[in-house]
């Protein structure tokens, strides 16, 4: 894959692009990264990049000009690998998930464009026909963390990114639930103990409990997930155990959308826990 990243802070990616597994991901020719400086691409000789906005009101606006010239540029080099997908960082975008992460990842190509001051010009995503994406409901200062974020996120879904794709089944999201919690040495912290089962050796009862602490953190911290979710049989069954146990014969209707019922969350009274444990740390 190759992603370029159009910018009036091309200094900002140096590090963070030459750490841990986007920079392995680079050297191992996995993915290549290009940083654009937009200011080579102003039309001025002040190579101004932004203006006053049309209306009045706070603030600058990037310009036009600059930033569709270099789509276009950035879009027009090696025409191996296809047409681009061009992406504008913007909170007014589609807010990322992994299932849209996986998607970018699909493209040979991708163009980020990340924005500052009160954003850019609307022209520029008319003209380049660019998807808007936002990566959370608040507002940074600038795009270029924005940008950072998304690369983080597709390239560790690339071939080859990570040597072992299986840790990618496990994580948080990748069957639309969350990920179960993780110890390493000591076994003992201060009396906090490693739960015994992962101690045993046996790795289906190793499995089971983390399948089982999986579907417990996220109908405890994000039940809105378990809409979504892909059960397999086991899940069920431990999901029919844990509400059994919490004296609840409630089930989930198949195929429901939306919030699930109440009696989700009450089913494993891991809520209220959850809650404590967020104010006790
Ligand atoms: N006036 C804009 C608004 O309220 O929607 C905010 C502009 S923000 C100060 C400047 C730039 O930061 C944006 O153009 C965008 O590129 C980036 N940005 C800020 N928050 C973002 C978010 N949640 N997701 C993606 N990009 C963001």
């Amino acid at each position: 894959m190759r992603i370029d990243i159009i910018t009036i802070f091309p200094q900002m990616f140096g590090e963070v692009f030459r750490s841990g597994i986007v920079s392995r991901a680079r050297d191992a020719g996995v993915v290549r990264i290009e940083i654009h400086d937009l200011r080579a691409f102003a039309p001025d000789r002040h190579r101004t990049t932004d203006d006053t906005p049309y209306g009045g009101g706070p603030g600058m606006v990037m310009r036009v000009e600059p930033l569709v010239a270099a789509i276009e540029g950035t879009c027009s080099l090696e025409r191996a690998g296809g047409r681009p997908q061009v992406v504008v960082l913007s909170p007014r975008g589609e807010l990322l998930s992994e299932r849209l992460v996986s998607e970018l990842a699909s493209f040979e190509r991708l163009v980020l464009v990340p924005g500052r001051y009160e954003g850019i010009d609307e022209r520029v995503v008319e003209e380049t026909g660019a998807r808007e994406l936002s990566i959370g409901d608040y507002v940074l200062s600038g795009g270029e963390i924005a940008a950072m974020v998304v690369v983080d996120a597709v390239v560790r879904l690339l071939p080859g990114a990570i040597s072992d794709p299986q840790s990618h089944e496990e994580d948080s999201f990748s069957r639309g639930l969350l990920d179960c919690p993780h110890y390493t040495r000591p076994p003992d912290f201060r009396g906090r103990r490693v739960p015994e089962v992962l101690l045993s050796g046996n790795h289906g009862a190793i499995r089971r409990w983390r399948k089982e602490q999986a579907l417990r953190a996220t109908l405890a911290r994000r039940p809105d997930l378990m809409a979504e979710a892909v059960l397999d049989d086991e899940d069920r069954e431990i999901l029919a155990d844990l509400m059994q146990l919490s004296g609840s014969s409630a089930r989930r209707p198949e195929g429901s959308s939306g919030e699930p019922p109440e009696s989700y969350r009450r089913a494993t009274g891991e809520l209220e826990d959850w809650k404590n444990r967020r104010w006790r740390t």
